[in-house]
């Protein structure tokens, strides 16, 4: 097993502290520390940046993070189990992580970090999805974060990265490609983890773009999308009659045909019937 810091290997963290993986939280923990140096490396460069960490479990990644220079790391975990074997990794590293207790869709971590920030978790899915559109969809831009650097499910890394026409283009490639640039970086077979999960894994890397790509209101346009998708099969005449009594129109004042698919339109067309949505 690898050694990237002078701490013990990851399987000996696990058998010392107990922590067998929990199905209830997401539990897939990886423990080749090549491997999380290598997730690690895939942020950029961290020498003078705060890095928030979503669910450091045993800590593979957050050695990762740190081994690689960053700053400062923020580390959020719910299950407690996980924190005597974090606060070892913050005896090695002084001064260099903190931890917090907690669900990360309930703490707010900006009070903990300095700029330039940027993110790295390994989360279970669903937490990270919801996440993920929290931080795309705040109302001003740029957001807190220069970088999101997150491990999904191979599924939902593809319909991060997908373009008009395939079945996986949706909300989340719209709301990804409008603020940021979004790239798969790695991919991972069930083994990497453990224990393995059903499925394989990917790990997708947003940078933050200075300014979105098209105008629009991040509420009216997740809420447009959100609607247009709901029903993806649907002419967006019916799928989005609950946006607006007068959709048809509006669609037109956004160079759409109501009789278009929701699949067939691009970003900037979304955009745009954004804005028709807000215009008074
Ligand atoms: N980062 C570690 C690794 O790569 O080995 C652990 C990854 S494991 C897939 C997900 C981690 O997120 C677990 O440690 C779990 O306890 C934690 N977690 C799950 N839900 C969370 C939440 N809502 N807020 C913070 N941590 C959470």
């Amino acid at each position: 097993m690898a050694t990237i810091d002078a701490l013990p290997p990851l399987r000996d963290v696990i058998r010392t502290h107990d922590l067998q993986a929990r199905k209830s939280m997401g539990q897939n923990f990886l423990l080749d520390l090549n491997l999380t140096a290598k997730i690690a490396r895939q942020a950029g460069d961290l020498t003078g940046c705060d890095v928030l960490e979503i669910g450091p479990g045993p800590g593979g990644l957050t050695r990762g993070l740190l081994s690689e220079g960053a700053r400062h790391v923020l580390a959020i975990e719910k299950d407690a189990r996980c924190l005597p074997a974090l606060a070892e990794i913050a005896a090695a590293y002084p001064g260099r992580l903190t931890v917090l207790e907690g669900d990360a869709l309930e703490i707010d971590p900006l009070s903990h970090l300095s700029p330039p920030i940027r993110v790295a978790a390994n989360l279970p899915y669903n937490v990270g999805t919801e996440l993920l559109v929290r931080w795309l969809t705040p109302k001003d831009w740029p957001p807190f974060w220069q970088s999101l650097t997150l491990m999904f499910q191979r599924e939902v890394a593809e319909r991060i990265v997908a373009q008009p026409g395939s079945k996986t283009y949706g909300r989340l490639a719209i709301l990804a490609q409008w603020r940021a640039e979004a790239r798969i970086v790695l991919q991972l077979p069930p083994e990497a983890f453990t224990p393995p999960p059903k499925v394989s894994s990917s790990v997708v890397h947003l940078n933050a773009l200075p300014t979105p790509r098209y105008p629009a209101d991040a509420a009216v346009l997740s809420r447009v999308v959100a609607a247009a998708f709901n029903q993806r099969r649907k002419m967006l005449r019916a799928a989005l009659k609950g946006i607006a009594p007068d959709i048809e129109d509006r669609l037109q004042a956004a160079g759409l045909k109501p009789t278009d698919r929701a699949e067939q339109i691009p970003l900037e067309g979304f955009c745009a019937l954004a804005r028709a949505v807000a215009a008074k």
